[in-house]
């Protein structure tokens, strides 16, 4: 039952509030759904449903809700200095705090951080930053940054441009220019006709190929996820990353890895670049970065990027008002030590993923699954209409929006990506309440079938 309460405010959403990433007319009689409360893993709406949050908002409280340490922490941090920023030669502790810890727990080669709001900003920065380091390496004509079809690396205009989310790229006027993409490493969905080894070497050939076409001489840096979030939480097969990393190193091309989603344990390191070995030149970070309490992200830079930078490149004309903001970043740095303090790290790498893994692999016998995968606490269901050739549903039956809306009604958020549903739960959910998400799954499927 609605309240009178919710009633109103959804009346007033749907006539002021412009949501992101929505159809607004698909909202319907029933309106947005209200959230008004939060604990743990679960979230809580203005009619009283407790909801099994299995996207930890958008792949981004990792802490899970309701900690008090970080309350504490921006309530203490706004009180002491509530704002200043970290242009030209100010800065304050909070900044400088999480800039050291930041550096201490990332690949040793990183000892340096930009700070943004988000991670989009992140990409704004990187991309600039590419481009900024090959010219005063005297080779300005290096300019071309490689992405992947279907990556995500935010809403701005860069991020939006690095990202390969085709429908983006055809709304609101032109890309950035001087960005092309590849295609991406996604399996089941696009390479079933070889082994997963094979696919895997196939996309670096695919590297390769774009690298030749452009002239090495003319490619900057090459953009991507460890692991594909918004694409669908696409892991790539083993094969993959050594492969790139190979094409790139061969060709003196940086490597960016967006950490957005992937850093800060969701694959069970503290960033996805260490589970698959990666030498990143820079990592946007954001999202996990504070757990989502406050908008805060990140660009870590390596040695011979900030190196460049600083000794040659005089001022960097570039920065946000709110980059470093000591409120978010006070809460970013307990966030950390929490994490490290409880070993939330760990436990998704040595206890919580293998116990999500199997529970997850066993959805792979319902009739509509053809593929159930994860790493760490990322996961994926592929839909499927035939479950032997892999054959999908027709797009028009948007089957997997069905799915995910009967998963909101029945008490669980999976996100769905087209017909494939996907989650990223707080790091901190326990084996029971990965037991109930498994279940609340395979109940949604049955009755979307
Ligand atoms: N990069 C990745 C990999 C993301 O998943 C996202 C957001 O989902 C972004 C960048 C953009 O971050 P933000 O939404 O904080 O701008």
């Amino acid at each position: 039952m609605t309240s009178p309460g919710a009633a109103r405010l959804k009346e007033l959403d749907r006539e002021h509030h412009l949501h992101p990433f929505t159809d607004f007319k698909a909202l319907g009689e029933e309106g947005s759904r209200i959230i008004v409360d939060a604990e743990g893993v679960y979230i809580q709406d203005a009619d009283g449903h407790r909801i099994l949050d299995g996207m930890a908002g958008l792949w981004c409280v990792n802490l899970g809700y309701g900690r008090q340490e970080l309350v504490d922490a921006a309530s203490e941090q706004l009180t002491q200095l509530p704002y200043y920023n970290n242009f030209f030669k100010t800065t304050h502790p909070p900044a400088v705090e999480l800039a050291e810890t930041l550096c201490r727990l990332a690949p040793a080669h990183m000892n340096r951080v930009f700070f943004t709001g988000s991670g989009s900003e992140a990409n704004d920065t990187v991309l600039r930053m590419v481009r900024r380091y090959w010219a005063l390496k005297g080779q300005p004509e290096k300019q071309w940054i490689i992405g992947r079809e279907n990556g995500y690396h935010g809403s701005t205009v860069a991020g939006m441009s690095l990202g390969g989310m085709a429908p983006m790229h055809e709304q609101g006027g032109p890309c950035v220019p001087g960005i092309t993409h590849i295609r991406q490493p996604y399996w089941f969905g696009e390479g079933r006709d070889q082994t997963p080894e094979a696919f895997g070497r196939a996309c670096a050939e695919a590297l390769e190929a774009r690298i030749q076409e452009l002239g090495s001489d003319k490619v900057a840096a090459f953009i991507a996820e460890p692991v594909q979030g918004a694409g669908g939480a696409i892991i790539p097969p083993d094969s993959y990353w050594p492969a790139i990393k190979e094409v790139l190193e061969r060709h003196q091309i940086l490597l960016v890895v967006d950490e957005v989603i992937c850093g800060f344990g969701r694959l069970g390191e503290w960033f996805g670049s260490v589970h698959y070995d990666l030498k990143p030149d820079l990592m946007p970070i954001a999202k996990g970065l504070s757990s989502g309490y406050l908008p805060i992200g990140g660009v870590l830079v390596g040695d011979r990027v900030a190196e460049t930078l600083i000794d040659e490149g005089g001022e960097f004309y570039h920065g946000f008002t709110y980059s470093g903001h000591p409120v978010c970043a006070a809460v970013a740095l307990k966030n950390l030590e929490l994490m490290q303090a409880e070993g939330v790290v760990e436990r998704v790498r040595d206890d919580l993923g293998p116990y999500l893994a199997t529970r997850w692999k066993s959805l792979e016998s319902h009739p509509l699954i053809g593929e159930a995968r994860s790493l760490g606490l990322i996961g994926a269901l592929e839909i499927v209409a035939d479950k032997d050739s892999g054959k999908r549903f027709d797009k028009s039956l948007a089957v997997g929006n069905l799915c995910r809306d009967i998963c909101f009604e029945t008490g669980l958020v999976m996100r769905s990506v087209g017909d494939t549903m996907v989650i990223s739960p707080p790091l901190v959910i326990s084996h029971d309440e990965i037991d109930e998400l498994v279940r609340l799954a395979r109940e949604a499927l049955d009755e979307t079938l």
